[in-house]
């Protein structure tokens, strides 16, 4: 935007009574990002201005049913936990991890389910909601520049977090009809998570883009509109 030089404030232009350019004032959203690493190291951290849909993809993966434990010699480990029978769940997350880490990605079998897990000093620099404690004890806010990331890409947040903590489930209802009984099925999406921080996350981010949410117990978020499901059938579908 362009004015007059007068209006500048301390601008020595001003007194030239020249036009001078002023940068707009929207705030960078990744201004401010901080290296948690021990100790910090700058040229080896995450790239934040170069993530996109694949890094809301797995916030919504590690926020859903992941966590981030301590390694020895200042290393983190993220694990992320999934149903041994989705093996394509298994391997989008597996590279997701991978693409965003730039790290080796390994898996660990558990009683029912895979541990999708690697190693970075830098992994809370990624995920800053790590903390003492378990996720619904204490507060979950994303940090300016993961809020934007999820307004550019709404939809990968909310496939993570239905896949990780979420289901799709189909209702065979029958219906007499003139010609016989006819069976329908109906689609409902559910978010089941103990954080209400996240389930608010995950209904905000649901509204960005008109899907419609409705809170179903104590712990449950449904979508049960036709139009919102459809929605969603168009980026999520079932689990496999
Ligand atoms: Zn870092």
């Amino acid at each position: 935007m362009l004015e007059l030089a007068f209006r500048a404030g301390s601008n020595p232009a001003v007194r030239k009574g020249m036009w001078v350019r002023i940068p707009p004032a929207a705030p960078d959203p990744f201004e401010g990002f901080e290296c948690r690493a021990t100790p910090p190291d700058v040229t080896a951290c995450a790239d934040i201005r170069a993530l996109g849909e694949t890094y809301v993809y797995l916030l919504g993966l590690y926020l859903g049913d992941g966590c981030i434990s301590r390694a020895p010699k200042n290393v983190w480990r993220l694990r992320i936990f999934q149903d041994q029978r989705y093996t394509n769940l298994i391997a989008a997350c597996t590279s997701a991890m991978a693409e965003v880490g730039g790290v080796r990605v390994g898996h660990v079998q558990r009683i029912g389910c895979i541990e999708i897990g690697s190693y970075s000093k830098h992994w809370t620099c990624l995920f800053p909601q790590h903390g003492e404690g378990v996720k619904h004890e204490r507060v979950i806010q994303l940090k300016a520049w993961q809020n934007h990331l999820v307004w550019l890409h709404p939809q990968a947040l909310i496939r993570g977090l239905i896949q990780s903590d979420g289901c799709r489930v189909v209702n065979w209802v029958k219906r007499p009809l003139r010609d016989g009984i006819k069976k329908y099925g109906y689609i409902r999406y559910f978010f089941t998570n103990t954080s209400s921080d996240i389930r608010q996350l995950f209904v905000d981010t649901c509204a960005l883009i008109g899907v419609e949410c409705r809170p179903d117990g104590e712990k449950n978020i449904s979508i049960a509109r036709r139009h919102s499901v459809q929605l969603l059938e168009e980026f999520i579908g079932p689990k496999s």
